[in-house]
């Protein structure tokens, strides 16, 4: 039988599973990008395109620190006007 996720692009195991946590994303970020583990070699990759997903991690990494940056931004623009 088949995984839920695409196969592994290092061994071809078909059993990947969705990663519950990551350093980089914590809860949400594995969910958003489809980031699974193959349980056979322990490759990490993304389970719907079955492809790298280090770009993915990237872009997801650097739309947090915007997000940050802005509210930071906020945050100091409403204290200064207080
Ligand atoms: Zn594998």
């Amino acid at each position: 039988m088949a995984g839920n996720y695409a196969p592994c692009p290092q061994c071809g195991d078909t059993n990947a599973q969705l990663l519950s946590f990551t350093w980089w994303g914590g809860l949400i970020g594995p969910k958003l990008l489809t980031h699974v583990k193959c349980p056979a070699c322990g490759k990490r990759f993304n389970g719907k395109s079955g492809k790298d997903n280090t770009v993915g991690i990237a872009l997801y990494m650097g739309a947090i620190s915007i997000f940050v940056f802005v509210l930071v931004g906020a945050i100091a623009v409403m204290v200064a006007m207080n």
